[in-house]
């Protein structure tokens, strides 16, 4: 799941961005108003943390403009304390949720977390998928209730995966939403990790559509 961290300040930036890895996300940074907008409409993310006060254009404004624009991504905004007007006028632009700074990385771990199961349709921090269970809280996956140890890029494709069953992801969404921008996409680096999934989790889980991605069954 590929999260987008809007925030100027580099330290906040920063440890923002170690502590989603930690969790198991891939992020993607921006220091400014400007190309947050830009990238915020032209690229797929799974959910937006967006700072308020930004250079170039404000984050308030950010998040309408994505908003006219149709941009249903969750966003969770990062507010200034004490400051109750600016999160009522937070939530009628459009945030899912906010945070008043200082926060603890923690909860804004959860929140992101209760936001993307939300988005998905999930209520409960375990999603099954036939024989699978994710457990976001946990960072673990378990095969018939066996926990299966799995390396941080099997862990977010198949996270990917789950979240989005019984619909088909491409090979080019799939590999947009596992990899960091700096690391290198090799062409048929998502065919060998869906590969060790498969032994991993199970022949029957993930199926291939020919010309058009993947699809893990629900119920296989
Ligand atoms: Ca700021």
């Amino acid at each position: 799941m590929k999260i987008f961290v809007v925030e100027d300040e580099e330290e906040i930036a920063n440890d923002i961005a170690a502590c989603l890895n930690d969790a198991g996300f891939v992020v993607s940074k921006c220091d400014n108003g400007e190309d947050a907008w830009f990238l915020g409409s032209t690229e797929q993310f799974d959910a937006i943390i967006l700072d308020l006060g930004l250079p170039k254009i404000d984050g308030l404004s950010v998040l309408k403009r994505w908003r006219q624009e149709d941009v249903t991504v969750p966003i969770i905004v990062l507010t200034a304390r004490g400051n109750w007007t600016e999160r009522v006028e937070v939530i009628n632009s459009g945030a899912d949720d906010y945070l008043s700074k200082p926060f603890q990385m923690e909860e804004l771990i959860a929140r992101l977390r209760a936001l993307l199961r939300r988005s998905s349709g999930h209520i409960n921090p375990q999603i099954q998928a036939g024989t699978l269970t994710l457990d976001m809280n946990q960072k673990s996956i378990t095969v018939n209730g066996n926990a299966t140890p799995l390396t941080p890029l099997e862990f977010r494709a198949i996270c990917y995966l789950i979240h989005h069953q019984d619909r088909v992801v491409s090979r080019e969404e799939l590999k947009e939403h596992i990899y960091e921008q700096e690391e290198g996409r090799i062409d048929n680096a998502v065919e060998a990790i869906i590969t060790r999934l498969r032994r991993k989790l199970g022949h029957d889980q993930i199926e291939t559509r020919r010309g058009m991605g993947y699809c893990l069954k629900a119920a296989p």
